[in-house]
């Protein structure tokens, strides 16, 4: 029985990750390429001049191209 507690627990907290990751959808945006990166992307950690913190849909709205090393 404690065993099935823990391999549920295990399961809760996994699924808790992936919930959190599909609702971090913050990009780097580069407003003069229109490149969009994922925050963890190098090219944005480099874009500190052109880049803006803004959420992914906004990102493509805007007509955001996905990065090729990231795919944004
Ligand atoms: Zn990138």
């Amino acid at each position: 029985m404690k065993k099935f507690i823990i391999a549920f627990l295990v399961f809760i907290f996994a699924n808790l990750t992936l919930i959190s990751q599909a609702f971090a959808e913050t990009v780097m945006y580069n407003t003069q390429t229109h490149k969009v990166h994922k925050v963890s992307c190098p090219h944005a950690k480099k874009c500190t001049k052109n880049c803006i913190k803004i959420e992914r849909k906004d990102a493509y709205n805007k007509g955001g191209v996905p990065c090729k090393t990231c795919g944004g």
